[in-house]
């Protein structure tokens, strides 16, 4: 396994113009009215599940019924502002209000409070992909083409509303207590419409997972994350990423040098191979999509793939995590209490959306 993967969790990085900033950062169905009378004083804190650079992400419980468990993530405002990343939070709480998809972690409401912005989410207590991967050094073929299809059925839907995700890497692929996985973390998310016309610029993503268009600043779009889908892919079946350096730049240069450059593990096979390589190709129109019918699902690594009953639920995951309870945060690498002092108010009214 690659000390990379074993050590090293990967940062998203985030701009604004040109300043890079580097992040260190069993399911009810409640109903939507109930959500909207709750109070932040509603709930208490059961354990840290993740730490990011603008806050961390706590298990909580509701006092009234405390076997109902969320995840909230908890984001500091001022910090936020600083890193000139209000568009982006506000983009962060648009898309994920807007979306209903069993592969998407769900925002069931916002608060806010003088110094703090809370996103309210379903607790997936399974752990990040990223763990799990950790744990085992390396995926089968068949425990991997779940998790993608998975990851696939969630970059299907917001390709379809014109959002690209931008961020995809195992940190930020969990799974739910019965072993289904769904994307969380829309912080770098973007909704930029269909068609031709339709694309962005910004300089994001995490570096080993970024595409050649979106180092070179030359544009993109919904493709990018096709690329980060063959580098998930190959990530998962070799254990660790096809493109990564010493540092960013070198990270950089391995992608931008691609895949005619680099010797497949044994580990991968023909046909996963060969989706890689139709996902990584440099000129974006030509990766195989997430939308057509001849698409990802269709490539032969796929062939006889239960997909009515990965959308129906019935499909058995690969791993059924272990889950004692809904305040269970055993899947989750321990977080040390935050220490730091509480940051400043900040009443500017910028967040008046959350
Ligand atoms: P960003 O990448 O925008 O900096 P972040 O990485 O700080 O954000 P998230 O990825 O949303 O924030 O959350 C950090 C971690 O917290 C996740 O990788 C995961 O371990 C945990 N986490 C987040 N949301 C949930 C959730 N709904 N259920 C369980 N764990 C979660
Ligand atoms: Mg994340």
């Amino acid at each position: 396994m690659s000390g990379r993967l074993a050590d090293l969790r990967s940062f998203s990085v985030r701009t604004c113009g040109t300043f890079p900033f580097f992040r260190v950062v069993k399911r009810h169905s409640p109903d939507e009215v109930s959500f909207s009378r709750l109070r932040l004083a509603d709930f208490d804190a059961v354990g840290t599940l993740g730490v990011g650079g603008f806050g961390r992400v706590q298990l909580v419980q509701l006092k009234s019924e405390r076997t109902r468990t969320f995840a909230m993530k908890v984001l500091k405002k001022r910090q936020l502002t600083l890193a000139h990343q209000r568009e982006q939070v506000r983009s962060e709480k648009t898309i994920m209000s807007q979306t209903r998809c069993r592969f998407v972690v769900r925002l069931y409401r916002t608060f806010k409070d003088s110094k703090y912005l809370y996103m309210l989410t379903e607790a997936c207590l399974g752990g990040e992909l990223w763990t799990l991967l950790r744990n085992r050094g390396h995926l089968e073929d068949s425990a991997a083409r779940f998790y993608l299809a998975c990851v696939l059925r969630a970059l299907r839907y917001l390709h379809a509303r014109g959002i690209v995700y931008r961020d995809l890497k195992p940190e930020n692929v969990l799974l739910d207590a019965g072993g289904y996985a769904k994307l969380a973390d829309f912080g770098l998310a973007k909704k930029i419409g269909v068609g031709k016309m339709a694309k962005t610029w910004t300089f994001c993503g995490t570096p080993d997972y970024m595409a050649p268009e979106v180092i070179l600043n030359k544009g993109h779009d919904t493709s990018a994350d096709l690329w980060s889908l063959g580098v998930l892919l190959f990530q998962l079946l070799a254990g660790s990423p096809p493109f990564c350096g010493a540092d960013d730049a070198q990270t950089y240069s391995a992608a931008l040098r691609g895949l005619s450059a680099l010797e497949f593990p044994e580990r991968i096979g023909p046909d996963a191979g060969d989706l890689i390589r139709k996902l990584c190709r440099d000129e974006p129109s030509e990766r195989v999509g997430t939308l057509d019918d001849d698409g990802v699902w269709k490539q032969r690594w796929f062939e006889g793939f239960d997909w009515d009953g990965l959308d129906g639920g019935t499909l058995t995951p690969p791993v059924i995590p272990d889950v004692s309870s809904a305040t269970d945060t055993g899947n989750f690498d321990p977080f040390p209490a935050d220490g730091e002092e509480e940051p400043p108010d900040d009443d500017s009214g910028w967040d008046r959306d959350f």
